[in-house]
């Protein structure tokens, strides 16, 4: 998948936020959706998209950026406040050949532990009862 193409309405993160798959949501308002990565690079992997119809950060209407980012802000400080790592990773992939497998625009929060590398993008499950455990940390430090 390219850069530019059109937007599937049946990626995986249309589906959640359309309630038709399941996810660990860790806040929610009516533009926005946070949930726990799957298949986590770390302890506490989340991501945060924009409820709105965009493949990747480069067709984002302009004029939801800003308040989306300050979501990716206030799940990042709860993030760090419920699980104090190191330091925190807040990344966003556009296009395949830049690693993007989901095609609905994402920023993924990735908290970094002293002596604990990442493991790798997009593989390897955790188990649900670990994720939801995480999740409940995480929505108690959302301002
Ligand atoms: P990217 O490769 O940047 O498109 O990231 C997509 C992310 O979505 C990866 O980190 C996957 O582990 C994650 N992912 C894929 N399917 C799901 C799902 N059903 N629920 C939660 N995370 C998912």
């Amino acid at each position: 998948m390219s850069i530019d193409g059109i937007y599937d309405q049946n990626n995986i993160f249309k589906k959640i936020i359309r309630g038709e798959a399941p996810a660990i949501k860790v806040y929610e308002d009516d533009k926005h959706l946070a949930f726990m990565d799957i298949f986590p690079e770390s302890r506490g992997h989340t991501l945060v998209i924009p409820k709105v119809d965009s493949r990747n950060y480069l067709d984002l209407p302009a004029d939801v950026i800003g308040e989306y980012m300050f979501v990716v802000q206030k799940v990042a400080r709860a993030v760090c406040n419920a699980l104090s790592p190191d330091g925190v990773r807040i990344m966003q992939y556009n296009g395949e050949e830049a690693t993007q497998t989901v095609f609905h625009v994402h920023f993924h929060i990735v908290p970094c532990y002293r002596g604990i590398p990442l493991t790798a993008h997009a593989k390897g499950a955790a188990s649900r009862a670990e994720l939801e455990e995480i999740a409940a940390r995480i929505r108690q430090h959302i301002s």
